[in-house]
């Protein structure tokens, strides 16, 4: 029925189709060291192909160089600062089973939907620590946790924060619609992998298992007039140099096609959670700074945000590196702030430092911390 409903007059995959996963492969690990050199003289107009020699084993000896041009076309762009963000989740119900989750169907926990008092306690705690930028996250659960209940729920919180981003399952064009008419900023859609036949193995059961509806679904936002759009691939599950490769395709794709749309690109590692697999492709931190240098080289405009599932260390050294936005202090389960609940987290989170802590680590580096970067009247 969704996929019936799409309403697409662009469609990435028309691009996808354009590439074999194979020769991708082969083509990265070919790259050599003049290749690289050349996509460093792009300086943050790079192409997909410049992309491809900046995530390739032959950069890897010239990661200082990466570095170093990484963090000054984030300075010119966008200055010492770095946006600070929280995620909410709002419930852990779902109807996919992906194996690398700790809210999949098969897992046996306790299901919980926030209701509206229970939001604004979380709201409570989280306007608390400062944020004024709040990431709304659930399962898939269509019935329950589907357009009508994230309606009623980005209405009720919308005067306490100026930008409202969602991670939710895939909705159609007229839902994102409704959605960004009652007040979400952002929608993030990650694709998990562009690896299409291994997809089905990581997402066996559920609407998610429809690999062509997820690839779709930035078609869809960009064509509801989303005002940012966040991308990413879930690193570890396939190689991440050529799943990287895609995303940076899409990235192009969608610029070009969406220009109004701003972009946001993350990196989730594959991290621990109860009942989940481990990384198939690890990613070493070595590698992350690699991949992070190579998006801002590709493309100076572009968003890059850090999460909780990295550690201390890591966030610490890679906010210079090219990050614009990142998240602290979050509980990656429903009701977490309050503490009332006790449901299962997602993952298991690695930087456990308060957001004031966070704030003050960032500022110690000559950075500012901003908690508010707009207003919805400007
Ligand atoms: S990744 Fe998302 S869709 Fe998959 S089990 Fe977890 S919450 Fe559900």
């Amino acid at each position: 029925m969704q996929a019936v409903n799409s309403v697409i007059t662009k469609d990435f995959r028309n691009i996808f189709e354009q590439y074999s996963w194979d020769e991708v492969a082969e083509r990265i690990y070919s790259m050599d060291a003049g290749d690289v050199k050349r996509a460093l003289e792009k300086e943050g107009n790079g192409t997909p192909e410049d992309f491809m020699a900046l995530i390739s084993p032959a950069a890897e000896s010239m990661l200082e160089q990466m570095a170093q041009l990484s963090h000054r076309l984030t300075l010119k762009r966008f200055g010492k600062v770095l946006q600070m963000y929280i995620p909410m989740y709002l419930s852990n119900e779902c109807q996919n089973i992906c194996t690398y989750c700790g809210f999949s169907f098969d897992n046996k926990i306790a299901r919980v939907t926030l209701n509206e008092e229970q939001i604004l306690r979380e709201v409570e705690v989280i306007k608390k620590f400062g944020y004024d930028h709040i990431l709304l996250v659930s399962g898939e659960a269509n019935q329950t946790v589907g357009t009508e209940y994230f309606e009623k729920m980005i209405r009720l919180i919308r005067p306490y924060f100026s930008n409202i981003m969602l991670e939710v399952q895939p909705l159609e064009q007229d839902e994102y619609e409704l959605l960004i008419n009652a007040g979400v900023n952002t929608v993030l859609v990650y694709q998990e992998t562009y690896h299409e036949e291994n997809y089905k193995l990581y997402h066996p059961k559920g609407k998610k298992s429809n690999f062509n509806y997820r690839l779709q679904t930035p078609d869809r936002l960009g064509n509801a007039g989303v005002h940012r759009m966040g991308l990413g691939a879930l690193l570890g599950l396939e190689d991440w140099r050529v799943d990287s490769f895609f995303t940076a395709l899409h990235l192009d794709y969608l610029e070009k096609n969406y220009w109004k749309t701003k972009y946001s690109i993350s990196f989730p590692r594959l991290r621990p959670a109860v009942g989940c697999q481990q990384p198939n492709h690890p990613m070493s931190d070595k590698q992350l700074v690699q991949l992070i240098c190579a998006y801002r080289i590709f493309n100076e405009n572009v968003e890059l945000s850090l999460s909780t599932r990295e550690s201390p260390v890591f966030r610490n050294h890679a906010i210079k590196l090219g990050i614009t936005s990142i998240s602290a202090g979050s509980k990656t389960d429903p009701g977490g702030y309050a503490g009332e609940l006790h449901a299962l987290e997602q993952f298991e989170i690695s930087d456990e430092r308060s957001p004031e802590s966070v704030a003050a680590m960032i500022a110690s580096q000559g950075y500012e911390p901003v908690w508010k970067d707009w207003d919805r009247s400007f």
